[in-house]
């Protein structure tokens, strides 16, 4: 246990969870305690283990022992909704939620991966007004993702294996579709995508194609490759050069992994629970950590 001080943890101490299933590679209980710790809040973060048949129970008992809060990952965030009281506007439009606030007994619900995305963009210069951006896959993440960018991309393409989950997303992400803007859902089509990527300023992989163990595999189809001058956006963070961004780098493009978005998600959180900024590198040091400790 290398980030959480167990001497801290008193009767006054209180309690959030991340809920997950399976849970026990989660990097979240490295981050959030490391920025509780830092931040001097009694606060402390645990990672339950928690099926699908059993998560309504759960929420249940979360609200009886008056935690803080909660996170959920895989496979509650859509699920979970039904058993909060209210919803942020991100959370009903990309239907997810990956944060929970308890608001003096009130579970309010919100989806913090599309602003830790727009942060890993931002904090790469790849999130720019009017840019034609491409973006492969139309599953959990894909939503938060298409949000992030739908709000500032004059041309929004969505490709995706299972072409209608491409199109019930965009259909969905309707309501704030900007003026102007043109947004298709295709499917995952080498010919169509070569045409898309040769004017495109920005490529996203929201798949989980080249994700660990697969580290050989790529989202792009085989020959097909973004133009120097594209940015190119992995949410995959293990590894932390996948194929696609080792492919991108070959071609000269600027490129990002994951890792900021997982960073910046928790960042957005412990603010969403606190309303304190925390200390972003000692949470991130913490994040580098878990990582290291998973690898041995
Ligand atoms: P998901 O809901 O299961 O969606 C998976 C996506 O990958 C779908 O679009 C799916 O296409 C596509 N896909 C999977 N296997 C494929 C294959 N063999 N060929 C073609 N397409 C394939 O998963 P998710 O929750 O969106 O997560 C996706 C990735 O994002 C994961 O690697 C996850 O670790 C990463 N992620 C990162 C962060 C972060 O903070 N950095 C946050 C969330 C997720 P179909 O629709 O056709 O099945």
């Amino acid at each position: 246990m290398a980030t959480t001080d167990l001497a801290r943890v008193t009767g006054h101490t209180r309690p959030l969870a991340i809920l997950g299933y399976p849970i026990h590679h989660s990097l979240s209980p490295w981050i959030h305690n490391a920025g509780f710790a830092a931040a001097g809040l009694d606060y402390v973060y645990l990672a339950l283990d928690v099926k699908p048949e059993d998560l309504e129970t759960a929420v249940r008992g979360i609200r009886v022992l008056d935690f803080a809060g909660f996170t959920l990952t895989a496979p509650h965030k859509e699920t979970v909704m039904p058993f909060l009281d209210e919803l942020t506007k991100e959370a009903r439009v990309i239907g997810s939620v990956n944060t929970v606030a308890n608001r003096n007994g009130r579970w309010v619900g919100t989806n913090t991966d599309a602003i830790g995305f727009q942060r890993m963009l931002e904090l790469n210069g790849m999130y720019r007004p009017g840019m034609k951006a491409v973006m492969l896959g139309a599953g959990g993440a894909a939503r938060a993702g298409f949000y992030t960018l739908g709000k500032v991309c004059s041309e929004l393409r969505v490709f995706n294996r299972t072409a209608a989950r491409g199109e019930e997303l965009m259909r969905s992400m309707e309501p704030v579709k900007p003026e102007g803007a043109l947004w298709e859902a295709l499917p995952m089509d080498a010919g169509l995508l070569a045409r898309h990527l040769a004017d495109a300023d920005l490529l996203v992989n929201t798949t989980s194609l080249g994700m660990s163990p697969n580290v050989d595999a790529s989202p792009l189809p085989e020959g097909i490759t973004p133009r120097p001058e594209c940015g190119v956006a992995d949410m995959i963070y293990s590894p932390p050069k996948t194929k696609l961004i080792q492919t991108a780098e070959a071609r000269g493009c600027k490129t990002t992994s994951g890792h900021l978005m997982l960073l910046h998600q928790a960042v957005e959180a412990f603010k969403f629970w606190t309303g304190v900024d925390p200390d972003v590198p000692a949470m991130d040091a913490a994040l580098r950590a878990g990582m290291e400790a998973q690898k041995q």
